[in-house]
């Protein structure tokens, strides 16, 4: 696989663009591997990147069901931030953050990362005390904070509702510049073709349903396309961590909810930034096509169906249209849902488990996307060495047993609304 570069662009151009190869290879199970990753998500291909990379460990499969990309990693709203609060997770979003700074140039590919700034409103004092002491904690760790007061809010984004009759008032926001978004799919592909090139096998259409043990030990995988031995099992399957917790006999604290994420028809360029509202569950981004990409709250229920219900498509435009009234006669021209894996304190689960010889990734909740590159690199770090690094200590699985909980987004958004 050739490198990307402004040569390769030309010369391919004045080649008619004939000669443009895969970009990653199509590869076949072998028997066995040093290290299985179950899952090509995001967190899957991130993983298997940095076991190359950072440990010299090539012998890695990334087994999919279905097709890379086709998960979560090519389902969500793309929002990329750092702004959290608690000791355990500010470090680690952060980490993250610097990680994505240099995803394309690491990659040789462009994942599009965008800069433009993520701004939260706030919908009362107490509110905007309460964002002022995030961004404090945020400043203390070295992570850029602002707090706009109304006026700064009204002049960086005019067309939010600043009538009398606003439902909510705005107070003023908090305000991160370096959060942003990513191309999506380009960050399944660029994580797929940089792991590819290092000589890891990535299998498309390869399910697995069951794992090979040796006494307790697990010691690969039975799947769609036959037995493959394994080292080590990676578990990065995102809405079906508990599916395949449960093929290997772990009860694991993860429910599956539906999350849905919606477009509008193209417009011109109106949302610079993103924007969350901090009155309900709500956030907007405008994409490169022009588009308004939003979403909102989980629909009620469990579910491992990727449809959404019209009951949330209804609650969210009712939120946008509060928020923003000029986009009240845009049509919305798609929808679409993924499912995710919510712990009971909505922090994820990046750990050993009680069976030998399987790790675990999985419980990102609404939030997993961000935390893509730093996910890999730490799971990665785990596989390698067996070892947890010291970014991900607040993530074991053991945490629901002795109570250290890392309950911060599990909150949620206003319960005197719902
Ligand atoms: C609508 C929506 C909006 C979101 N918005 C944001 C956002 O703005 N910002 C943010 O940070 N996060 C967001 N998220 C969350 C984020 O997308 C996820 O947390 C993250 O992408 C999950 O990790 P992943 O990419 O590896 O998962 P996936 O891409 O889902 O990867 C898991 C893969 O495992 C495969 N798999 C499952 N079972 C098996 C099996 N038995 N054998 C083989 N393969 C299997 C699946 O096919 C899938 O491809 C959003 C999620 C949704 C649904």
């Amino acid at each position: 696989m050739g490198r990307y570069s402004i040569f390769s662009l030309l010369r391919h151009a004045a080649t008619g663009n004939r000669g443009w190869q895969r970009a990653w290879r199509a590869a076949s199970p072998k028997p066995s591997y040093d290290v299985i990753i179950i899952g090509g998500g995001g967190h899957g291909l991130a993983t298997a990147f940095y076991l190359a990379e950072n440990h010299g460990v090539r012998n890695v499969a990334v087994l999919e069901k279905g097709y890379i990309g086709g998960g979560n990693v090519g389902r969500n709203t793309t929002v990329i931030r750092s702004n959290y609060l608690l000791d355990g997770n500010t470090q680690f979003y952060e980490y993250s953050m610097k990680l994505w700074e240099g995803l394309s140039a690491a990659l040789n590919f462009n994942v599009m990362f965008s800069q433009r700034g993520q701004l939260v409103t706030a919908h009362s004092a107490d509110q905007l005390d309460a964002f002022a002491h995030r961004a404090n904690i945020m400043r203390s760790n070295g992570i850029d904070a602002d707090i706009l007061d109304r006026q700064q809010v009204r002049k960086l984004v005019p067309y939010l509702d600043f009538s009398e009759t606003a439902r909510f008032p705005i107070h003023g926001a908090i305000f991160q510049g370096r959060a942003g978004t990513a191309r999506h799919d380009a960050v399944a592909w660029g994580y797929a073709r940089a792991a590819s090139c290092h000589g890891v096998d990535i299998i498309e259409g390869c399910e697995v349903t069951g794992f090979l043990r040796d006494d307790e030990r697990i010691v690969g995988v039975e799947t769609t396309r036959g037995h493959i031995g394994a080292g080590r099992v990676g578990l990065a399957v995102a809405g079906h961590t508990s599916v395949l917790g449960q093929m290997a006999g772990l009860e694991l604290p993860i429910e599956s909810h539906l999350l849905q994420a919606f477009v509008t028809e193209p417009v011109k360029p109106l949302v610079n930034h993103v924007i969350a509202y901090g009155a309900d569950h709500f956030y907007l981004s405008q994409s490169d096509k022009g588009g308004l990409v939003f979403g909102g709250n989980l629909d009620g229920y469990n579910s491992y169906s990727q449809r959404g219900n019209t009951g949330v498509l209804r609650e969210v435009c009712e939120a946008a249209i509060a928020l923003m009234p000029n986009i009240s006669r845009l049509r919305l021209l798609r929808h679409w849902g993924g499912i995710m894996d919510m712990t009971p304190d909505a922090s994820p689960i990046i750990s050993p488990t009680p069976v030998e010889g399987l790790y675990l990734n999985g419980g990102w909740c609404y939030g997993g996307f961000k935390a893509t590159p730093a996910s890999g690199w730490c799971f990665a770090h785990m596989l390698a060495t067996g070892k947890t690094h010291p970014l991900i200590e607040g993530y074991g699985l053991d945490r629901f047993r002795t109570g250290y909980l890392l309950d911060e987004a599990g909150a949620g958004p206003f319960a005197w609304l719902q």
